[in-house]
């Protein structure tokens, strides 16, 4: 399933039950009286007050809505109260910056390896407060996806002694496995320069996994059915840099 882009729009005006990162079925649901919040006061000046808006961070303890896995998620934040707004009243905007363990932005295939697996959920913990490093954790993980499948990262140099490293994009030339689709990668490859703004950064990293999640089924599920489709799409937005 393509990532709940909504879900993870990191920001909210309230926060969302995600679903729980160790059993993926139950709703992470904020334990009664764990929500805890404060108000630095370097952020609440004279300025701030004038202008009627709070400046607030919280912390907050989340249960798994499953009963059998009762995992528990530490979830942190900051937001902003700036009063009266409109209509609906009251303008809060949540946003969170750490989760542990984080929510899954798609559910990783039982199968993967742990050397693929680890990078990735690293990514997911990193997308809350920096997506150009949580980008650069699905690429590591798709690099150890080439080792699994057995593809070299050295070569012998073309003249005299000793090897040197293969480039990513070479490697990607160099995979050759029934189920795994190079231009997949490829468009991986792509997407893994990230644009500047973060709304742009946010929908290159969103892509960037919907298309590996379609990678990763299709290698330890085998049931993408629109993986194609989807680096072909990605391949006309991003472009080849
Ligand atoms: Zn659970």
């Amino acid at each position: 399933m393509p990532v709940e882009r909504k879900m993870f729009a990191q920001l909210y005006r309230t926060l969302p039950d995600f679903i729980c990162p160790q059993c993926q079925r139950g709703r992470l649901s904020r334990m009664k009286g764990s929500f805890k919040e404060c108000r630095p006061e370097h952020l609440n000046d004279y300025e701030a007050q004038r202008a009627g808006v709070t400046y607030s961070r919280y912390a907050a303890i989340a249960i798994c809505s499953d009963r059998k896995c009762g995992e528990v998620v530490i979830e942190s934040g900051s937001f902003v109260d700036i009063g009266d707004f409109d209509e609906d009243g009251r303008f809060v905007e949540f946003a969170p910056n750490s989760f542990f363990p984080a929510p899954h932005m798609f559910q990783i295939p039982a199968k993967v390896p742990d050397k693929v697996r680890g990078p990735l959920s690293s990514a997911f913990e990193l997308y809350w407060i920096d997506v150009d490093a949580a980008a650069s954790k699905v690429r590591t993980s798709a690099e150890y996806l080439l080792d699994v499948l057995k593809v070299a990262r050295k070569r012998k140099k073309k003249s005299g002694n000793g090897k040197v490293f293969i480039s990513f994009a070479d490697r990607i030339k160099l995979l050759k496995h029934p189920n795994a689709r190079e231009d997949w990668l490829d468009a991986l490859r792509l997407v893994g320069n990230m644009g500047t703004h973060r709304e742009i950064k946010q929908e290159q990293f969103f892509d960037m996994l919907d298309i590996y999640e379609a990678l990763l089924r299709e290698l330890y599920d085998n049931s993408a059915d629109n993986a194609s489709k989807l680096s072909a799409t990605i391949k006309r937005k991003h472009g080849r840099r």
